[in-house]
């Protein structure tokens, strides 16, 4: 029996797609070998990538100004990519601390580079987003404005994007997909692959193709988003398997109705969630009501000894991935794209129970 999955990722994938991805670990329907054994240099792989990329910008309607680039590694990899490609000697990247990966991201550019914090809420847990002033942005000064879309461990998102006169970019992780983006003003986004986009090993980066070509040239073919963009994603050898698993869960998204109808769906899944640990006396969710994550749920027991108790209780429900992230402690439900509103439902008739038993 498949569990109810709230992991915050490697995240729950539609069962549908892991039947087709199953079926072409055997046997790739009409090329009569796995999908562990093809080449990416073969037509089929070929095929892979631009299906791929063509419906990755129908489903965010990305516009023709950016391109589309798959990558070998994770978001942390990206975090050590973008100052070696887009932060000069000379300028200093601006960043806003919304919390543990925005703060990592950070880390990962001071090596060797200049970096800036100009907006934090740690002192508020984060929970909820930094205030940003945009007047500490310095034109002459800051090469960009990092910022982390969607919060994965504290439970924070934006839901408008602050407008800035330098170059934005946006680590996308844990929300791209999730809903539409108008991408217009973003210059680079990028996300690692094991939320809602497919299984974990590469990442998709949405770069502004003028904001390419300020790219450094100085840099190792594999280190370079140019070099990367010039092979068409086709030139280290890619993670095939992860990557052809993530196409075909592209393909569910658009058969089920596309980013617009998955917005909907998430947020009434995100709703009824809040909704009910707004109602229930043993659980609290803190974040600010304005700031909370559509993907990501926090909340905790209001009484220490509830905690164990809960997770011991959702195991016997058969309801897994729900403990916080060891940063943020508490509880944690990530409702990615995978996770059905039936699926929510169970956590919630799960706080209920739990709350008539022990209140
Ligand atoms: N950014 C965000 C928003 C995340 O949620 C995560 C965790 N998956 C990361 C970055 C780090 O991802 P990775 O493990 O692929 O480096």
């Amino acid at each position: 029996m498949r569990s109810i999955l709230f992991n915050a990722g490697p995240a729950a994938l539609p069962e549908a797609v892991l039947h087709q991805a199953a079926q072409a670990m055997i046997d790739i329907p009409g090329e009569g070998q796995s999908i562990a054994e093809i080449s990416h240099r073969s037509r089929f792989f070929e095929n892979v990538l631009d299906e791929f990329k063509q419906l990755f910008r129908n489903l965010l309607h990305i516009p023709e100004s950016h391109d589309i680039l798959i990558v070998q590694g994770g978001a942390r990899l990206q975090f050590a990519l973008i100052p070696l490609n887009f932060l000069p000697a000379n300028k200093t990247a601006a960043f806003i601390d919304s919390g543990y990966w925005a703060h990592t991201a950070m880390e990962y550019a001071s090596f060797g580079n200049q970096t800036e914090c100009i907006a934090s809420s740690k002192t508020q847990y984060y929970r909820q987003l930094p205030d940003f002033d945009p007047k500490k942005i310095n034109k002459q000064l800051h090469a960009y404005l990092y910022l982390c879309s969607n919060n994965t461990i504290y439970g924070t998102q934006y839901h408008t994007f602050p407008q800035v006169d330098i170059p934005l970019i946006i680590d996308m992780s844990s929300d791209i997909l999730s809903k539409p983006i108008n991408f217009t003003h973003i210059d680079l986004a990028f996300a690692c692959a094991q939320k809602n986009i497919g299984p974990a090993g590469f990442s998709v980066v949405i770069v502004k193709k003028s904001f390419l070509e300020t790219a450094q040239t100085q840099l190792a073919p594999a280190l370079s988003y140019k070099h990367q963009a010039a092979k068409h994603s086709n030139d280290v050898t890619n993670p095939i398997i992860a990557i052809y698993t993530a196409l075909l869960n592209l393909r569910h998204l658009h058969d089920t109705g596309g980013v617009a109808a998955a917005q909907e769906r998430n947020s009434q899944k995100a709703h009824s969630l809040y909704t009910e640990l707004d109602r229930n006396s043993l659980f609290n969710a803190p974040v600010n009501p304005t700031d909370r994550s559509q993907m990501n749920v926090c909340f905790f027991a209001k009484q220490e000894q509830h905690h164990q108790a809960f997770l011991t209780y959702c195991q016997t429900q058969n309801i897994k991935g729900i403990q916080g992230h060891i940063q943020a402690g508490g509880f944690r439900a990530s409702l990615y794209n995978a996770v059905t509103q039936e699926m929510v439902n169970e956590l919630i008739a799960a706080l209920r129970d739990f709350e008539k038993e022990h209140a």
